[in-house]
């Protein structure tokens, strides 16, 4: 029988959640969706030196917002509580011991100073960078170097020690990754990583092997920054004894900057005007705030299906998915290997097609807290009717304000504005007598307001494309807006008449 289909997320709380992130998360929860398996989240808190209050429930909060909730998690609970590693530090020592038993893994008593004189006195240019490895650790107070009784007289006197992976010479370390297939290490380039520290709290390298052992994880999807590490990881599965139960690794393609090469970083974002995190983060040790797609204005299911097509593709060419459809058609085999350049053009495409194919009234909830913000609640039927007339130029949920916001409030418009070059008296005349018109007009629809413009026309030798720019300015305040009686019928015979006679005088 095969084993159930277990995968995880493995997030440190150390800051704002990067659309990378999101992008892991997602193709986690489609992979167990379409395999019947369990999605767990794993708060991987183990450096309490990067350890930010607020940040896990950030991340599930984030997690939430795009609709990929996990089946176990700190909050949740599940069968392999607990989910926070840091509530699990008394698991890793025994394991740790366990490799110093068998002679992979060694104690280091070096300080920091001494481990700053070792790279110091070894670099050989500036570039160079020296590790702890087979060449160095045998210059190092280790208990590779040490007697035993000295050993047991530093550990007796309490001398803090770390535990490094003893990396063996001359090997070659091979995997198979779901997405780039095999990929091979030498294993003299490979550091003796400290797998616990001086604190006892295991360093992710131990706690993300021992976890996804206990947790019976069976793939394991990240970012392809993890593949330097990944030799250590497939050390630890084989020396702990557990190769036969180690995940099926997929190390996913980087998301990167729009221009130029690298990682699309938070700077990026800042630099070129994007969110580069889901939700607005705030730092509470920087003071500082984020933002986030979900304050931008994005709808989640666009950005989910946004960050799917960021390194997959079903081959195609749709690219407007549910998330039904995104489970079942999702294959590991169709993840790409390179990069994938970020498009903030085309992330508000995604958004703008959600918008166009959400319906009014599930819109009304979606975009009235912009309405309130402005100091406006007005009524769902109100509205249902704005949206229906503005959704097709809005892009972000933010634009149904920038867009509607003439509906609810009288313009500041520039007389000067509508009386350009081209106004003349017979204009000027032609409001008039229509604005004593629409007094008596009975039958507000735009239909009949329309009718009643055009009739009054003539008399002045105007024609219909004399007075729809004046009009459409008196009203929105702009050259903007959907059509002008449409416009006029919404926000009513007083108000239409006001805004027509402050321009005229
Ligand atoms: N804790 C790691 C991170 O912060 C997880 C990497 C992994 O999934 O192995 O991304």
């Amino acid at each position: 029988m095969s084993k159930k289909v277990r995968v995880r997320f493995a997030p440190s709380p150390t800051g704002g959640l990067h659309l990378g992130g999101v992008r892991t998360v997602l193709y986690n929860y489609l992979f167990a969706r379409a395999n019947g398996g369990d999605f767990v989240l794993r708060i991987e808190d183990t450096d309490q030196t990067r350890f930010v209050p607020g940040a896990e429930e950030y991340i599930m909060d984030c997690l939430k917002w795009c609709g990929l909730n996990p089946d176990e998690s700190p909050v949740v609970g599940g069968p392999y509580a607990p989910y926070r590693q840091s509530e699990r530090k008394a698991m890793y020592r025994e394991y740790a011991m366990q490799l110093v038993g068998q002679g992979n893994a060694y104690l280091a008593f070096d300080t920091t100073e001494e481990l700053e004189e070792m790279r110091r006195e070894l670099k050989v240019d500036e570039h160079s960078s020296v590790q702890y490895d087979h060449r160095t650790r045998k210059r190092m107070r280790n208990s590779l170097t040490l007697s035993a009784d000295e050993v047991n007289d530093l550990v007796n006197a309490g001398t803090p020690y770390v535990i490094r992976i003893k990396v063996p010479e001359n090997q070659t370390i091979v995997f198979t990754d779901m997405i780039r297939g095999n990929i091979t290490f030498d294993s003299n380039l490979v550091d003796d990583k400290v797998l616990l520290k001086a604190d006892g709290m295991p360093t992710y390298h131990l706690a993300v092997v021992v976890d996804d052992y206990l947790m019976k994880i069976t793939h394991a999807f990240r970012g392809e920054e993890w593949l330097p590490s990944a030799p250590v990881h497939l050390l630890l599965w084989e020396y702990l004894g557990w190769i036969a139960d180690m995940p099926q690794w997929a190390h996913l393609p980087l998301i990167l900057k729009p221009d130029g090469n690298g990682k699309l970083s938070k700077r990026d974002g800042d630099r070129l005007g994007f969110p580069v995190f889901a939700m607005n983060w705030h730092d509470p040790n920087k003071n500082e705030t984020t933002g986030g797609f979900r304050e931008m204005g994005f709808m989640p299911q666009a950005f989910v299906n946004m960050l799917a097509l960021l390194g997959w593709n079903d081959g195609s060419g749709q690219e407007i998915f549910s998330m039904d459809e995104l489970i079942s058609r999702f294959q590991i085999s169709r993840i790409h290997k390179g990069g994938a350049k970020f498009d903030f053009e085309k992330a508000k495409w995604f958004n703008n097609q959600y918008i166009q194919q959400t319906a009014d009234e599930t819109l009304v909830a979606l975009v009235r807290p912009y309405f309130l913000e402005k100091g406006h609640n007005p009524s769902d039927a109100m509205l249902l009717k704005v949206i229906a007339l503005i959704k097709d130029r809005c892009t972000l949920l933010p634009d149904f304000w920038a867009q509607g916001s003439f509906f609810f409030e009288a313009p500041e418009t520039d007389p000067t504005v509508v009386k350009d070059a081209k106004w003349n008296e017979n204009k000027q005349m032609f409001f008039e007598t229509w604005l004593t018109k629409l007094n008596e007009h009975a039958d507000w629809t735009d239909i009949a307001l329309e009718q009643s413009a055009t009739d009054n026309l003539a008399a002045f030798g105007l024609k219909k494309g004399d007075i729809m720019l004046p009009l459409r300015i008196m009203l929105v305040g702009g050259k903007f807006g959907p059509g002008v009686f449409h416009i006029a019928e919404l926000i009513g015979k007083e108000e239409t008449m006001n805004r027509i006679k402050k321009v005229i005088g």
